[in-house]
Order: C-alpha cells, then structure tokens, then sequence
C-alpha cells in the first residue's frame, strides 16, 4: 500500500467521532496521541498498513454489567459496572477501578486507551485497562462500600486474573476498597494470587505504592526542570485535588524544597501562602483521606490559610501548576491566566486534568508541559513492582521500592525527551515524546503478532 492511500488525520478522527457518538473524552483522548502519531508514522508504511493506530483505540472489549446491592435502610440499589480492557500487546491488562458519580463508558474508555500508552513507558510488561462504576461513595457507611465492592466483584471476578488483567485503584477506591474486593475475589475462586494491586501490605501489598503516584508526579518535575538547569527550591507550587495523588505529590514537592500552596477539593481550594509542612500534612491525610471531610475545616485548624469556595486554584500566582483532581479540570481560561501570572511548568497528577485547548496554549508558550501518561506513572509502575513481589513471592523494602521509582521515572522521562525533543532548540515536546514512545512499543509487540 503506498504511503499517499493512507487517510490523513482529520479522516481518522472523523471515523474515530462516528464510531463513539456520546463518548466525548474517549475521542479528546485519542485526539492528543493521534496529532504525534500520524506525524511520526507519515513515512512508517507498516503502521498504517496494519493499521495500528486505529487498532489502539478500538478496546479489545467493554463488559459492562449491573451491580445490585442493598443499602443500610434496606433499599435494593443499582448500579452499572464496566471493565475496558484496551489492550494487551505487552502485558497482562492493568489499570485502575473508578468508583464515582461520573463515571460513563467514554471515561473509562478514554482511561482505558491513555492507559495503555502509560503502561508501556514504564518498561514493564503491562497492558492497558480500566474500570468503574456509576457509584458515589459519598456518605456511604462502611458496610454500605463492603457490599458495593462485593457485589461488583461478583460479577468482575470472571473477567480478571493475575496472568488476565489486573486491576487496582484509582479515584474512589483505595486500599479498603481493594481489600473488600480481593478478599471477594479470594473467596470466590478460592486462590490467593496477585490479581489487584494497592493491596494492604500485610496481604501481599507493596510498600510505597499509595505513595507513588504523588510521588511520581515530583520526582518527574524534578527531572524537567533539571533540563534547564533548575531546582524546586523555593519554587511555589499550586496543587488541585486532596486525595491520594495530590497530597502525596505535595509531600514530595515540599520535601524537595517547593512551596506547595494550594489544595483543592469539589467545595473549593485552600491557599496557604506560607505553604505546607509535615504537620500540615499529617493533619490533611487524617481529614481527608480518613473522613473525606470538606478542606473548609482546614482554615479553623490553621487560621492564616484562606479557604475559597466553589473555586479552582489557577488563579493563584505560582511557578508551577500541579492539577491532581480529574480530566478537563483546567481548561483554555485556567491555562492563559496562569501563563499570565508566570507559571513555568504544569505537570499532571490526575488523567488528562488538561483541556485540549489548555495543552495547545502550554505547547505554544513553550513551558514545562507533562501529561499524565509520563508524569502519573509511578502508580503503575509500582503496581508493576507489586505484581513482580506476589510472583516471586519476595516482599521488598520500602526504600528498594522507592530506588526503583526514582529510576523508572526518570527513564519516562528519557523517552520522553528522546522522542519529543523538538529539533535545535534542546526544548523537549513532553505530550509528543509520550505519545511516541509508549506507541513505538505497543505498536511494534502487534505488528509482531500480525493481524489478530
Ligand atoms: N489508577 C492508576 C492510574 O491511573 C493506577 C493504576 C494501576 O496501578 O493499575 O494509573
């Protein structure tokens, strides 16, 4: 086939439109990767001819189920379940469960497809996956989330295994939410193997991979800004969110000399012009994470801190822009008033927190861009650790798991460079380099297998 029949992009995601009507993220997601990707494969004749791309972003399957479950006042309640499993060309699929109100087959299709690109950069042999359902934790009691994360297991049992998919956590499900479902999923098949991650340690858990995610996120900054030759030190730090991925990126970038200032969740966002510190912290891991309380109360217990409801951050003057919430949390307005107000780097903590408006703009200013799919691997690729520690049947110590973090981090952020630097100018093209990369590896490991 010559390289003039392939279709151009616009055709494509005109296809990719009419195949998801309703799935408005699924096609944003697909949209960022395919602007690098028909660039890169332009004079690649084999990647159209299998036509690779279009392959990707066609899930190998969507199960989607219902998930019966009955509250305390004894009401029967209903919700819908769904597993995306994108793709598994490298790995074993491997990805997330979401448990929040909005979740929608377009979102867990979009998680899903920007998975699979992340997985691949971490280097290990993971596919991409993910899943969810319409439920709002919000207010449920405990035994409430016990049986909710039962019933779904029930049904998500038959689609997942440690050498088939593997899932783990992701927004409203953390390590109680995995224990009820592997302790379900132990019960059912009667086999205690490694078949989610964000386990309790005491249960085949790896040390530091609540962590790793935030972590992660700084570690990677760390790593961009030392290609122009700076440091985080006293750097000021806007921070969006206040679960896991925002408070442990806060943790690490005030450890590594930033001035992390605001946090936000959906009642609004906290700014400490003084920044946090470890007592800070400590006191938000508690209200937060424990009682997934509002961070309205964080001004009563550190009065000089300002608390500004039903609002965003990026209005705060800062040096970087940290977004840890969710997708299109920051969009083309957010992203012109930080560049107004000098940001120099935005870094994503949550799964396309950005717009494609907002990418295009940091792209043109030429900041210090990173999307999730580099800069939130961590997670991930701790989770890859964990499954190597349940295989081997060899925990190992918090501080090997961090070393290796630290590494594969900045490995990400080698092909990152290594694919998107943009020629003479030693800038790098971060979203480009990802997109490149994690396709290379996916793309070749199917060109492998042939048409399948
Ligand atoms: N939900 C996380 C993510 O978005 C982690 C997934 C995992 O550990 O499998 O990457």
């Amino acid at each position: 086939m010559a390289v003039s029949d392939h279709v151009d992009l616009p055709t494509f995601l005109a296809g990719v439109r009419k195949r998801n009507p309703g799935q408005p993220e699924f096609v944003q997601a697909v949209q960022e990767v395919a602007e690098d990707v028909f660039d890169y494969i332009a004079d690649k004749a084999v990647y159209h001819e299998y036509q690779i791309l279009r392959r990707i972003a066609e899930p190998d399957r969507v199960v989607s189920f219902r998930v019966c479950w009955e509250d305390d006042r004894g009401n029967i309640r209903l919700q819908r379940g769904w597993r995306v499993q994108n793709n598994n060309a490298i790995g074993p699929y491997k990805g997330g469960i979401r448990f929040h109100a909005s979740v929608t087959e377009s979102v867990l299709k979009f998680l899903a497809f920007e998975q699979t690109f992340k997985n691949a950069l971490t280097g290990l042999p993971m596919g991409g996956a993910k899943g969810g359902a319409n439920f709002n934790p919000k207010g449920k009691s405990d035994h409430e989330i016990m049986r909710f994360c039962q019933s779904f297991m029930t049904e998500l049992y038959r689609h997942v295994g440690a050498d088939v998919d593997v899932p783990a956590g992701d927004i409203g499900v953390g390590p109680r939410e995995i224990g009820y479902m592997f302790g379900q999923y132990k019960r059912i098949t009667n086999s205690f193997t490694g078949v989610l991650t964000g386990k309790g340690v005491e249960y085949g858990g790896s040390p530091i991979r609540t962590e790793a995610t935030g972590y992660g996120v700084a570690y990677f900054l760390a790593d961009m800004f030392r290609t122009r030759g700076w440091d985080l030190d006293g750097k000021v730090a806007a921070v969006s969110g206040a679960g896991n991925v925002a408070l442990h990126a806060a943790e690490k970038l005030t450890q590594l000399g930033a001035r992390v200032v605001t946090l936000s969740d959906s009642t609004g966002f906290v700014h400490d012009r003084k920044g946090l510190d470890a007592e800070k912290l400590a006191w938000l891991k508690e209200h937060k994470a424990g009682k997934r309380a509002s961070l309205a109360g964080y001004v009563a217990a550190f009065p000089d801190a300002e608390f500004c409801p039903d609002r965003r951050p990026w209005g705060v003057e800062c040096d970087v822009a940290v977004p840890c919430a969710t997708q299109n949390e920051l969009g083309g307005d957010d992203a012109r008033e930080l560049l107004r107000n000098g940001c120099v780097a935005v870094v994503e903590g949550a799964n396309m927190p950005c717009t494609l408006e907002a990418v295009h703009l940091f792209k043109e200013a030429g900041i210090l861009y990173a999307p999730g799919k580099a800069a939130n691997a961590g997670g991930v690729a701790v989770s890859g650790l964990e499954i190597s520690q349940n295989a081997t049947r060899r925990p190992w110590t918090p501080q090997q798991v961090e070393d290796e973090l630290v590494k594969i981090m900045a490995r990400i952020h080698d092909q990152c460079a290594e694919h998107g630097e943009r020629f003479g100018t030693g800038r790098i093209d971060y979203v480009r380099g990802a997109n490149i990369a994690g396709f290379k590896r996916v793309a070749d490991a199917m060109l492998a297998f042939g048409v399948v």
